[in-house]
């Protein structure tokens, strides 16, 4: 099964693309949803971060405290190593539970931080949905009004610039407001299926 990472920058256009994919009958698999989805019911997971982060890290209703958790790893490189340790070894292993369930001749798996994280190894290419960062920082905050300006740039600042993921991935979607999405998922999927039936 050929395996395809989607990545992008905040604001890129990755959920939009990948819906697109959906269309054409790809099965998408969202690392962010699912890493969530882990931890909230891995309980040996779970005993790991209560164990690392403190009990606050669950609320009274057993729920992860993302606030909390994002406040004591987001400027803090050690710790956010160490949450790193723990969560991604179990998705890695979530996903590959969900790639043998897929019966189609290539999937896609989304990761914002797809390079960063070093997630691509799982992957056997990557595609990048690439928008210029006036265009991320304006669509993000029309999607998110509750975030400032200077929220979104800091986000900006801890993934890769543009060029470095444009120039390490094998594919890019151009979502800019020159060149339209539909036609450039058609042209991809082509690719992808040529791509899945010379691989086996
Ligand atoms: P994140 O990393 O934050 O999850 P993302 O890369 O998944 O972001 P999307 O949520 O797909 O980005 O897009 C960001 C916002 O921009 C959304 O509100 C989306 O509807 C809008 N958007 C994306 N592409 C376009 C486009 N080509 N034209 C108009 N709006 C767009």
């Amino acid at each position: 099964m050929l395996k395809i990472g989607i990545t992008g920058g905040i604001g890129s256009g990755k959920s939009i693309v990948c819906r697109c994919f959906q269309l054409l009958g790809v099965p998408v698999y969202d690392s962010d949803t699912r890493a969530k989805w882990v931890m909230n019911h891995d309980s040996e997971l779970r005993d790991q971060l209560i164990a690392a982060f403190g009990p606050e890290t669950f609320d009274a209703q057993q729920n992860l405290n993302r606030a909390y958790l994002s406040q004591k790893v987001f400027h803090n490189a050690p710790e956010l190593a160490k949450l790193n340790g723990l969560v991604h070894p179990q998705v890695r292993k979530d996903f590959y539970s969900w790639v043998a369930q897929q019966q189609t001749p290539y999937l896609l798996k989304e990761a914002a931080l797809m390079f960063e994280s070093n997630a691509y190894t799982q992957v056997d290419h990557v595609l990048t949905v690439s928008a210029p960062l006036s265009l991320r920082l304006s669509r993000t905050l029309q999607r998110d009004p509750h975030r400032t300006a200077a929220e979104v740039e800091a986000i900006m600042g801890k993934q890769l610039s543009e060029e470095e993921r444009v120039s390490r991935a094998q594919f890019v979607l151009y979502n800019d407001e020159a060149q339209l999405v539909l036609p450039q998922v058609v042209q991809l999927h082509q690719k992808f299926l040529q791509l899945a039936s010379k691989a086996f």
